[in-house]
């Protein structure tokens, strides 16, 4: 039998954890056997990771999953999808990132059907709701804005990739850095051991000449949720750092470096 490779769109559905049924088990069973698949399906889980879609609160009910798959699969016959698709596979990360921008807007767009469905409720009710949704719109909007920041950063030739390490003395952990001088914008995702109560870990751009750069607080956790900084462009970095400070961080770093990562050449 000829290989037929999973559709990019399933291998989204299925890392927002939104497939179901036979299209659920049948891509499975096409990644036990496929590598290319299975690669691909990875990387659509880190991304989802990456951007933290993957967390319970976008975990759509089966109508939502629904009303997703049939647009999913009418935008697969309109022609813009069309070209969009044509595209060479190695710049998936483009596509993924506007289906994950369309799910929230449909998630959106249900919420706001709902709400005008709500007219027996008396007008000061209807204000508080319409408050909600406005915010969940501006909730909206900033992640727009921060998928477009990590799509055109990931999508940037001159972006690079520093890995972040644990030192001998201290806490166990290890992080990620994508890193772009030209626009200033540092993405970072990792896990460290819990920081002390009264303590908090800063992240810094460590500059070819000068001082340390903040690049603000980071969690002990941010494995499921990137750290998206934007700093001065321009900025010529030789490596990455975490130190544990005192609570609420520092101008300059005082505390101990707890991850490190270099630039390569
Ligand atoms: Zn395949």
């Amino acid at each position: 039998m000829t290989e037929r490779h999973l559709n990019p769109e399933d291998v989204d559905l299925y890392a927002l954890g939104a497939l179901d049924g036979q299209d659920k088990a049948s891509l499975e069973a096409h990644v036990q056997s496929c590598a290319e698949c299975r690669r691909e399906l990875r990387e659509a889980q880190r991304l989802t990771m990456l951007l933290g879609l993957s967390e319970a609160p976008l975990a759509p009910p089966p109508s939502v999953k629904q009303a997703l798959m049939q647009r999913v699969r009418a935008d697969r016959a309109e022609p813009v999808q069309q070209v969009l698709r044509e595209q060479p596979r190695r710049t998936p990360w483009r596509l993924r990132l506007s289906l994950a921008s369309a799910f929230a807007a449909l998630l959106l767009a249900l919420a706001v059907s709902r709400l005008w469905k709500l007219d027996h409720l008396r007008q000061q009710e209807i204000a508080a709701l319409q408050g909600q949704l406005r915010s969940a719109q501006a909730q909206v909007s900033a992640e727009a804005a921060t998928i477009r920041t990590v799509n055109a950063v990931v999508g940037a030739p001159d972006t690079v990739q520093i890995a972040l390490l644990q030192q001998p003395t201290g806490p166990p952990g290890q992080a990620h850095i994508l890193f772009n001088a030209r626009m200033g914008v540092v993405i970072y995702s990792g896990e460290v051991a819990p920081a002390p109560a009264d303590r908090s870990y800063q992240l810094w751009l460590v500059p070819s000449s000068g001082a340390p750069v903040s690049a603000g607080l980071v969690a002990a956790n941010q494995s499921n949720q990137a750290v998206v900084v934007h700093l001065a462009p321009g900025l010529a970095a030789k490596a990455f750092a975490v130190t544990l400070e005192p609570h609420g961080g520092m101008p300059q770093p005082t505390g101990p470096k707890v991850l490190v990562g270099a630039l390569n050449g």
